[in-house]
């Protein structure tokens, strides 16, 4: 028998008492939130292969909110449903962190132990993340099989109701069934909840179905959130891989999955539209719309920045090293940027050298590295060491960037530099950028003669760093080509001046 505290309403609990794995006392019911799912293609206890769970076993998996556990409330020939349940420990959630001055209590007494959330989304990347990635050893041909499934999610909340919830499934060919919950059945006069027992029904692969709910119930849920790392994007996509695309919903979708974060949703909406070359008209709103942020607000180094990455996406590098990368806002463009890349075009390998080791340590909390998900971790190295002297540790580079920094070395050392750069590292491609000091004239604050920055201990015309970078290319084999970053004028030219050296075959 169930426990008498349990809320779930008979009808809808899919654990016949013989089969219910916590009895009595034992029962986390209310404290969970369930999915199940179920086949009624023979041999429908097939799914537990699918699932690379065992029908008769109930396995529980520790996870940083609590504790999942699966289970077979049925497994027989004719019909077979695994069920994920999820014991949220909501003081758990809120250990070590620091309270809402506003609603103090919030942390404690919310609904997150009881519905389908992003935690159900987390439960199943890892639960079931053979199945999700579409493998499976014994019935390799059966994940790539859409086979009959249905799914119930016993409490669904639905922001933006049912039609949002149909929006959402039925352009993937799902069936919806969805029961309203009222808030509270003793207190009916408070009405609807945003709250649904939602089933769904579909003719489906597998791990189609996984990648769906993964994506679509924390879009539904669209619970408030504070931070959202990069890494949303790339799961974003990665689940979204191969229906998306074609979603009448997706700009929604990526909106409401990535948190109402602008920046990111533009990135992700950019991103999607130039997959299918489906909306260029959208496409273009949205760059238009980036622009005039640029235009307001864009710095030089932002310009800068930006013209680097220009370069280094045209050239489809994979190993970058960035010399003098100070706090890292470079190596942070880079990262973003490999993991928004198709992993053909995926940049592999992001090196970032300075010879301090503050800014080096600033640049490690800025980047947040041990938030990056592993395989971010694994592409991004920062190394201390001095561009004037040889480092075995810099070889084997497709590109380097040296953004702003020659004008901090002593003229006397220059050439050693340039032994290291273009004779050691010899990357591919270099792109140089230095202040042009014919410029200064038009920086209001700047007092005439003086230099942009303190450490600065030259600042070069253009005719200067022309000579400078074609003597250089000359010396050791390299084509030169000048570039200028930032709005031109017709006298001074622009503020900052690139060189990008390629090279010679
Ligand atoms: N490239 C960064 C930082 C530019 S500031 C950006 O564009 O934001 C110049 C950086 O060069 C500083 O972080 C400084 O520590 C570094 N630097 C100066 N001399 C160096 C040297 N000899 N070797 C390595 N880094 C050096």
């Amino acid at each position: 028998m169930r426990d008498a505290r349990c809320a779930m309403p008979d009808a809808q609990c899919p654990m016949p008492d013989a089969r219910c794995p916590m009895p009595n006392a034992q029962c986390p019911i209310p404290n969970i939130m369930l999915l199940t799912i179920s086949t009624t293609r023979v041999p429908a206890t097939d799914l537990g292969y699918l699932l690379h769970k065992h029908p008769d076993r109930l396995q529980c998996f520790p996870m940083t909110f609590g504790q999942a556990s699966v289970f077979y409330p049925e497994a027989n020939a004719e019909k077979c449903t695994a069920a994920l349940l999820l014991d949220v420990d909501p003081v758990g959630l809120v250990r070590g962190k620091s309270k809402s001055d506003d609603r103090p209590l919030e942390q404690y007494v919310n609904d997150r132990p009881y519905v389908a959330s992003s935690f159900l989304s987390v439960a199943l990347g890892k639960v079931f993340s053979t199945a999700l990635s579409g493998r499976c050893k014994d019935r390799p041909e059966l994940a790539e099989t859409p086979i009959p499934l249905t799914v119930n999610l016993s409490v669904l909340p639905c922001r933006g109701g049912e039609k949002f919830l149909r929006e959402m499934f039925e352009p993937l060919g799902y069936q919806v069934a969805a029961k309203p919950l009222i808030l509270d059945a003793q207190f009916p006069e408070w009405g609807a909840s945003p709250y649904f027992s939602v089933e769904l029904q579909n003719t489906i692969r597998l791990a189609d179905l996984l990648s769906h709910l993964y994506v679509l119930i924390p879009v539904l849920d669209d619970d408030k959130h504070y931070w959202v790392s990069d890494d949303e994007i790339e799961k974003l996509f990665r689940h979204g891989e191969g229906w998306l695309n074609a979603h009448p919903a997706r700009e929604q979708i990526a909106d409401r999955y990535l948190k109402r974060q602008r920046h990111l949703t533009r990135i992700a909406v950019a991103q999607l539209a130039e997959a299918d070359n489906l909306d260029q008209e959208k496409l273009e709103v949205y760059h238009q719309q980036e622009e005039e942020v640029l235009e307001q607000r864009i710095s030089l180094n932002e310009q800068r920045l930006d013209a680097v990455m220009e370069v280094l996406k045209a050239s489809n590098v994979k190993r970058v090293v960035d010399l003098g990368c100070g706090e890292g806002k470079l190596l942070r463009l880079l990262l973003k940027e490999s993991a928004l890349a198709k992993p053909s075009q995926r940049i592999e390998q992001i090196t970032g050298v300075d010879v301090s080791h503050r800014v080096l340590e600033i640049a490690t909390e800025r980047l947040q590295i041990e938030r990056l998900s592993p395989a971010q971790q694994s592409r991004i190295q920062l190394i201390q060491s001095s561009l004037i002297y040889r480092d075995s540790r810099l070889t084997d580079f497709d590109a380097a960037a040296v953004i702003e920094v020659i004008e901090h070395l002593d003229l006397d050392r220059l050439a050693a530099f340039e032994r290291v750069l273009f004779e050691f590292v010899r990357p591919k491609s270099a792109i140089v950028t230095t202040p042009n000091i014919e410029y200064n004239v038009k920086f209001e604050n700047l007092p005439a003669g003086k230099f942009r920055h303190r450490d600065h201990r030259f600042e070069w015309t253009r005719a200067e760093f022309q000579t400078w970078a074609n003597g250089v290319a000359e010396r050791f084999g390299f084509a030169v080509e000048f570039r200028c970053v930032g709005t031109e004028d017709a006298e001074v030219g622009s503020p900052t001046q690139m060189a990008i050296f390629t090279q010679c075959k």
